[in-house]
């Protein structure tokens, strides 16, 4: 098996892994990223619009940050704001070395003639990104890591398998940069089902807060996509037969803002359960909320995990959860992978390669798992929320794990994952900002500034959640 040793090991290549391999490798630390490459686990960095809040960029002292990061849930990761306010303008000004930026009204986006966020602009971002890190000698692999070689508590490497079978690195450090998980669902405008936060979970590492979700406001359900104005304009929305006079008026006149999470909590909660179409002259959508950001991941402490050597940065860490998102993600992911830099340009060099043993591993998912998964989630989501439902979920999940070979460790992970998720959501008897139980629709003032971790015993094979305190320092053991 082929075996390559290096300072650090970045799992993706969003903007998350991207940056942080550019930073590293700017400073002389050798460093291995991979990308997935795969239908299930997409660089959704790729599509996004790169845009910055500009009051975000210019918030100079954290009072500011605490309102443009405004979080009912009050599960927000304690150190966010205090992260931005240190990091943000530093890491913005180097990446402005690279991209241009302009200013549009509240935004800032790379410079471009056409004076719009563009979906897509994130791509060229990353693409002259991945030539920088190139030109100074950092590597880019295209193969899934399918493990996380985790002896006695201590991350030496991953494994991965690729087009010509599977292969190891070694390093003294390992970063979780691998996106989020709200593909688990199907009404989600992206497919990551975050088959790597099973992985970690499966090798011993904390996942937390899992089951906030930010959900779009309006999305087209068959296509799995959000509905940006140039869909909405001059669109009718529709409750069954009739015209949905609130909704329509909703999205004309709250704040962009605001929109997202006023119109879930205000309408989605009530209505969710009706079919809703938008009409714009001979186009139909079937419409409703859409997953968009994962507020949860792995849990960290200045990035760390608790597995010794793993790291975690951007969409796949649990550190924004938040009311409004515009603009935020990628300040937040350039702002820790800065601050994880710093903490990994001292590590010495690897020298001499050990020996690991690691199971075949297959390079294919099971799509119709995902598929299964999606479908069985959506069945006891929001309005159809039951805790019996989310039982035999479990059960399902724990009897489907064991009927599926060694090899396919990637899909053992996605149920680990979805258990998790499903008992982290059991878990919260409340509603509170995106989540919504209809056996407990309001928010209960004893679970706020508490947060959800997830732990998979892998003996038992079985996952166990608790509630702890939102507070740094807060993890057990
Ligand atoms: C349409 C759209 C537009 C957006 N626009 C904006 C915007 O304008 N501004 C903003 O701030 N935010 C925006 N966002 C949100 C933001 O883009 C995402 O939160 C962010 O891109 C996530 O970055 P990431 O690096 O964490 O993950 P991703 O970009 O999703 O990258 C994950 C990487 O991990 C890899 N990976 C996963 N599993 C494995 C594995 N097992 N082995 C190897 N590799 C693996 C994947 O292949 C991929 O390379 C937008 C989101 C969407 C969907």
């Amino acid at each position: 098996m082929k075996q390559i040793l290096t300072q650090v090991t970045v799992i993706g290549a969003g903007i998350a892994g991207t940056w942080l391999a550019y930073r590293l490798a700017r400073d002389g630390v050798s460093v291995v990223m991979l990308t997935a490459g795969h239908e299930d686990t997409p660089t959704v960095s790729l599509g996004a619009a790169t845009v910055f809040n500009r009051r975000l960029m210019d918030s100079r002292s954290p009072e500011d940050l605490a309102n443009i990061l405004l979080d009912e849930t009050a599960t927000q990761h304690p150190e966010l704001q205090s992260l931005l306010h240190r990091y943000l303008q530093r890491e913005f000004a180097e990446l402005t070395e690279l991209v241009p930026f302009q200013t549009l009204a509240t935004m800032l986006v790379p410079r471009h003639p056409i004076p719009f966020p563009r979906l897509g602009a994130g791509g060229e971002v990353i693409a002259l990104l991945h030539e920088q890190i190139l030109t100074l000698g950092g590597q880019i692999i295209t193969g899934r890591v399918t493990d996380l070689l985790v002896e006695d508590g201590v991350c030496r490497g991953i494994a991965y398998v690729h087009a010509e079978g599977q292969g190891i690195v070694q390093s003294g450090a390992v970063v979780i940069a691998s996106g989020g998980y709200s593909g688990l669902m199907p009404q989600a405008h992206t497919h990551n089902s975050g088959s790597m936060l099973g992985t970690f979970a499966a090798a011993g590492g904390e996942l937390t807060n899992l089951e906030f979700s930010q959900r779009h406001a309006l999305g087209d359900l068959t296509a799995g996509r959000v509905l940006y104005p140039p869909d909405l304009e001059g669109a009718q929305f529709y409750r069954g037969d009739e015209r949905a006079v609130w909704l329509e008026r909703a999205y004309a006149t709250i704040s962009e803002e605001r929109r997202d999470i006023e119109i879930f909590q205000q309408y989605w909660r009530y209505n969710g359960h009706i079919p809703h179409t938008l009409k714009r002259g001979d186009i139909s959508y079937s419409l409703g909320p859409i997953y968009g950001l994962s507020m949860g991941g792995v849990a960290h402490i200045g990035s760390a995990s608790n597995i010794e050597n793993v790291h975690v940065a951007g969409e796949a860490a649990h550190d924004i959860a938040a009311d409004a998102i515009i603009g935020r993600p990628w300040a937040i992911y350039i702002s820790s992978a800065g601050r994880l830099a710093d903490t990994l340009k001292s590590l010495p060099a690897e020298t001499t390669p050990e020996a690991f043993s690691v199971p075949e591993r297959s390079s294919e998912v099971d799509a119709e798992l995902r598929t299964s998964v999606r479908r069985r989630l959506l069945s006891f989501e929001d309005h159809r929320f039951s805790e019996a439902a989310v039982a035999e979920f479990t059960e399902w999940c724990r009897r489907s794990r064991k009927e599926l070979s060694e090899t396919h460790n990637s899909d053992a992970a996605i149920l680990i994952l979805a258990e998790s998720y499903a008992l982290s959501a059991l878990l919260r008897r409340e509603s509170r900002g995106y989540f919504y139980r209809a056996d407990f629709p309001t928010a209960d003032p004893t679970l706020s500034r508490h947060r959800t971790v997830a732990r998979y015993d892998r003996f038992s094979d079985t996952v166990q959640v608790e509630l702890v305190p939102n507070a740094i320092g807060s993890r057990p053991g």
